[in-house]
């Protein structure tokens, strides 16, 4: 695993479960409890909750769960160990390595990371101050960029020389070349990789800089743009520029905006909208999406998606159907791109994404706006066209709806239209727009939110008592009051570790999710009026089972020995809820139950 276990729980205990949740999630307060809508599945209504004090989360919508470490590693897509490490980093925690192999990978990843975090430095302190940068300045103040948004984005400039960057940092050449700031040249030089560039800094979606983008002045050599190569940090496939700062408002407005470029979202961002983010040099792919899904369920493109084609048409119907996403194409108008109609109208920017429109209708109007629709012929071939772009989404419900569109556009019979060549295709695909929801989610919506206690049994309430107020029922709890196995399993779990934490990491599956469910709930029962009743419950299975025995025992003494135990055991149990009998009935399961095995 690597990391040693004390230091696991040090950072557990170090980490505020709400702040880190709160990021992700609205939460808003329930009783002693916090509840939101889930970031692992759709939901309109709130079923995540968090115990904050115990720093446990789970979904009575989807039974997602864990504690701190479950929560980061799932939204953000990380290994545990990098999951530890983040929140030891910011827990400010030195961790300890049980395996020096694996200590000596994670301290070669954050070596590249700080070389990579002080070159950003470098290049925005150049930037901000030194006389070489004077036209990078220009340019960016021609672009509207004010002082606060180029330390907000902590752009630099990256002199026009070959190697100033690696004489500023003097890293070794292993660190230089694998960090990706630059090579190792023939004469075994380092040289840097970016020159006479305005440099866009990317972070990973927890804020550690990977790499860069550089873009080129006006007369300046190479192309456009320039993406830092792939190394040990930057996966390009993986990584979305921006994403780091727009993940508060993605989460709020449950929607992320997808561009092309970084001054595309440096414009959404001036413009107010600081939910944008950008691939880096690639088109999006599923690696992007799957990240996405934890962060909102609305994406919004705005570039011209309909210029990456029919593949790219696919995949958007694959992945929303997958990934239970809504993609929507931002209504731009032709031939703006945000960046620049973020200077010239923010307000046209800001609308354009509220006015979006879904993936297939976006594409339709492609091809019907372009057509000739007063010729007769015009109106056939755009026809044909657009059921070219209808036949390709998956769903028969959302397909049948934009036939009747294209049908009223171009005055053509709907029938007329299906029986198109183009369309026959589309009926026979196995992909069906219906979504299918998680596993077994009906399982545990019962209990949503605080109330309705009164439903569960004395075995349930016994343990959401000794989740939260152990002091009260935890010494007078005995396994033979539990007769359900799930209840037993999470009893004995409880029983056996020291925090609640470790009883759920040794249970098994279905106990530890038991557990986490409880750690959520609430409970204002009363630890005496639970005892009496499971003591009364676990006394009557017993007595069903001795009155049993003393009917049908053919020897008449342990008939008369039954009946004697029956009358006595009754007895008792009338007696309850008095603290003697309770007393007195207890050690009596317990021995029982003894000899019962
Ligand atoms: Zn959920």
């Amino acid at each position: 695993m690597g990391i040693v276990d004390e230091d696991v729980a040090r950072v557990r205990a170090a980490t505020d479960f709400l702040l880190i949740a709160g990021e992700h999630v609205a939460l808003k307060r329930v009783g002693r409890n916090w509840m939101g809508l889930c970031p692992f599945h759709n939901e309109s209504s709130a079923s995540f909750s968090v115990n904050a004090e115990q720093g446990l989360y789970f979904c009575f919508g989807c039974q997602a769960s864990g504690d701190v470490i479950t929560f980061v590693r799932e939204i953000e897509h990380l290994d545990f160990v990098e999951t530890v490490e983040r929140l030891a980093g910011r827990a400010g925690i030195e961790l300890r390595y049980d395996d020096v192999r694996e200590s000596h990978d994670r301290q070669r990843r954050s070596r590249l990371a700080e070389a990579v975090e002080r070159a950003v430095d470098w290049y925005h302190d150049r930037l901000l101050t030194s006389p070489d940068a004077a036209r990078a300045r220009g340019y960016l103040r021609s672009r509207g960029y004010d002082g606060e948004l180029v330390r907000r984005f902590r752009l630099g400039w990256a002199p026009d020389d070959w190697d100033a960057l690696a004489k500023a940092l003097r890293v070794s050449d292993d660190v230089w070349r694998d960090s990706g700031l630059g090579i190792v040249n023939r004469r075994n030089r380092q040289q840097d990789d970016f020159r006479a560039r305005v440099m866009f800094p990317i972070f990973d979606a927890a804020g550690t800089a990977v790499a860069f983008g550089g873009r080129k002045l006006e007369g300046g050599e190479g192309p456009k743009y320039k993406n830092s190569r792939e190394s040990a940090l930057y996966a390009k496939s993986r990584t979305l520029y921006a994403l780091n700062w727009a993940k508060g408002d993605v989460v709020r407005a449950n929607e992320v905006i997808v561009c092309e470029g970084y001054t595309d979202v440096i414009g959404f961002f001036a413009a107010g909208v600081a939910r944008a983010v950008a691939t880096c040099g690639t088109s999006l792919a599923d690696d992007h999406f799957r990240m996405l899904k934890n962060f909102a369920r609305r994406i919004v493109l705005a570039y011209d998606a309909d210029a990456a084609g029919q593949a790219a048409a696919e995949r958007f119907y694959e992945w929303e159907r997958h990934y239970e996403l809504d993609v929507v194409v931002a209504n731009l108008p032709a031939g703006a791109d945000p960046g620049q109609l973020a200077e010239r109208d923010p307000e046209a920017l800001r609308r354009a994404v509220t006015e979006a429109h879904p993936f297939l209708a976006f594409r339709l109007e492609r091809a019907l706006g372009a057509a000739d629709m007063t010729t007769p012929e015009g109106r056939a071939r755009a026809a044909e066209a657009a059921m070219a772009v209808v036949a390709q989404h998956p769903s028969a419900l959302v397909r049948d709806q934009y036939v009747m569109q294209v049908a009223d556009r171009c005055r053509i019979d709907a029938t007329r239209l299906r029986s198109l060549p183009a369309a026959p295709s589309l009926a026979s695909s196995s992909r069906s727009g219906v979504h299918s929801g998680p596993n077994g989610a009906a399982v545990y919506s019962r209990r949503r939110g605080g109330g309705g206690q009164e439903a569960d049994g004395p075995e349930l309430e016994a343990l959401r008592l000794a989740v939260h107020r152990p002091e009260d029922v935890a010494h007078r709890l005995e396994e033979v009051l539990f007769a359900d196995e799930v209840h037993l399993a999470a009893f004995r779990a409880l029983a056996g570790a020291p925090t609640l934490h470790e009883a759920i990491a040794g249970a098994d599956p279905d106990a530890g999710l038991l557990l986490q469910r409880l750690a959520v709930e609430e409970t204002t029962a009363d630890g005496d009026d639970v005892v009496s009743r499971l003591v009364a419950e676990a006394g009557k299975r017993v007595l069903a089972g001795l009155e049993a025995e003393a009917r049908l025992s053919s020897e008449a003494f342990a008939a008369v020995a039954a009946k004697g135990t029956v009358a006595w055991l009754r007895a008792e149990l009338a007696r309850l809820p008095a603290v003697d009998a309770l007393d007195r009935l207890v050690p009596w399961l317990v021995r029982w139950a003894e000899e019962e095995e």
